[in-house]
């Protein structure tokens, strides 16, 4: 197998760095073999990225001509569609039918950014004098750098770089250690597109070191980051002692409440895709449930079912709904899970196990779990688990319920089911989260902003605001007449 080679401000070579080798989940076969980068590579695409923002051929773009690129990018994704969901799925081992809609969601997100470039306006503030005009303006930051995490690749890489280009900057993507080849694979497509050398480079390689080494870099003027909380706060830090913007998408443990009035059949399966898609490893994923105690067995009676009716396998084959867990270390964090949700007196209603199917021995495939009987204050109904666990706890009373919902260091999304649209409405005033959905869960628009609460993160992307996170505004005063120059004696 040949090296798979990297992205160095337009140039594709070797890394310098590590050995790394990525697998597909669903039986460790190997993917591609390649050497990261290394601090080196690091330091010159961060001084060619450096040169190539401040190159009249992009300062002196204009926008509809930056946009004409995202929408080449755009339409090369699209034509490239099941190839890309294929290598997506190899790369992290979610099911076809959702590594198509992240594709689609990156084509979607580049044309969305492209007619935000178009339309950017700055603004001329009312002037305070007959001899001023006032002009408030936004550009560019410079280099940005965007660390991705493994669950959703080019979904989150095309969040970041997209509006980052827009916004007029150069961009240096360090995606997860696991899932390196959908970056690579969007930087064939914006070389492909047009995108002048330099502005783009992706460097795979290790958190500790690549990641760390590019957000200490001098020339790199914001940290666009999402992942775990952990690593969040120690970017933070990094960026406090820069003074730079740092914007941070990190975990959750999203409360979904199910009111009496709910359409049970409705609310069990949107409850039932809400954790269980993507095998739980999403941030957003609904992992504590609480429902009302008047509904509790028709409910849970419905999800238990609708669980067990999921289908485990092969991420390749239509079909199937539920992959491998990206990693055996990730499944043995969530197994560690399911034993401490033993030992603080939880009852599995569901799952709980390595499933015995012999086709899914050489993957790391864990059942969908369901546990009831702890106390929202158990840990593991505080701590984010990234699997395939759901706790359900009935609830009496409402401000009680809002109380226990509230009751967490995250605040990254909730669901609420129920026909009465006002209460609900209440209810999403209420809940400390960043989004809600109510009678869904898990949709998205790239034209809605997201972003958390808490400790589930700082900052928004996505929306038409989205592209400002990659700007600074800057203020002109232009005085129409001499006389304004003067002592006021
Ligand atoms: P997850 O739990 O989703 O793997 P991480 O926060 O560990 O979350 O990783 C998300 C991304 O952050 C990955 O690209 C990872 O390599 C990177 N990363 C991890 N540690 C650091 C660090 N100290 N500095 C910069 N990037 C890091």
């Amino acid at each position: 197998m040949s090296l798979q080679k990297i992205f160095v401000a337009g140039v594709w070579r070797e890394g310098r760095g590590e050995p790394l080798m990525t697998t597909f989940p669903a039986d460790g076969s190997i993917n591609a073999e390649l050497r990261a980068a290394s601090i080196e590579d690091v330091e010159e695409a961060v001084a060619l990225a450096d040169q190539a923002w401040r190159q009249p051929a992009w300062r002196t773009l204009l926008p509809h001509q930056r946009a004409a690129i995202l929408h080449r990018v755009s339409d090369l994704i699209a034509a490239q569609q099941e190839e890309l969901a294929e290598l997506q799925t190899r790369d992290n081992g979610k099911p076809l039918a959702e590594t198509r809609g992240l594709v689609a969601s990156a084509a979607a997100t580049a044309r969305y950014f492209a007619a935000v470039c178009e339309v950017q306006e700055g603004e001329i503030p009312p002037a305070r004098s007959q001899q001023l005009i006032t002009l408030s303006r936004y550009e560019p930051l410079g280099v940005v750098a965007a660390i991705t995490p493994w669950n959703s690749p080019i979904a989150s890489e095309m969040q970041k770089i997209a509006p980052a280009l827009a916004a007029g900057n150069a961009v240096i993507v360090k995606p997860a250690e696991a899932t390196p080849l959908l970056a690579l694979k969007l930087a064939e497509i914006f070389a492909e597109a047009g995108l002048p050398p330099g502005l783009l480079s992706v460097l795979p390689g290790k958190g500790s070191v690549i990641g760390d080494a590019l957000v200490r870099h001098p020339l790199i003027k914001k940290i666009s980051f999402t992942g775990g909380t952990k690593t969040g706060r120690a970017l933070a830090h990094i960026a406090a002692e820069k003074l730079i913007p740092a914007s941070l998408e990190l975990g959750g443990k999203s409360p979904t409440i199910v009111l009496a009035d709910a359409d049970i059949e409705q609310a069990a399966r949107g409850i039932c895709y809400g954790i269980f898609s993507s095998g739980g490893q999403a941030c957003i994923a609904g992992s504590r449930l609480f429902v009302h105690r008047s509904v509790w067995q028709p409910l849970m009676d419905r999800l238990l079912s609708l669980t067990r009716q999921l289908r485990l396998g092969h991420p390749l084959m239509p079909g199937n709904h539920i992959g491998p867990l990206i990693s055996h270390a990730q499944r043995q964090q969530v197994m560690d899970y399911v034993a401490l949700a033993r030992e603080e007196g939880g009852e599995i209603l569901c799952g709980g196990e390595i499933p015995a199917d012999p086709a899914l021995a050489a993957g790391s495939w864990f059942q969908p779990t369901i546990i009831t009987g702890l106390d929202n204050r158990a840990r593991v109904c505080q701590e984010e688990i990234f699997g395939p666990v759901l706790v359900a706890m009935p609830f009496d009373d409402e401000s009680a319920l809002i109380a226990d919902a509230n009751h967490s260091i995250f605040g990254l999304a909730a669901g609420i089911w129920t026909r009465d649209s006002g209460r609900a409405l209440q209810l999403a005033e209420q809940l400390e989260v960043g989004t809600v959905w109510i009678n869904t869960y898990k949709v998205f628009a790239i034209s809605t902003p997201f972003g958390g609460y808490k400790q589930s993160g700082l900052g928004r992307e996505k929306g038409l605001q989205g592209i400002k996170a990659w700007m600074q505004q800057k203020s002109i005063y232009l005085a129409t007449t001499p006389t304004i120059n003067r002592w006021s004696d």
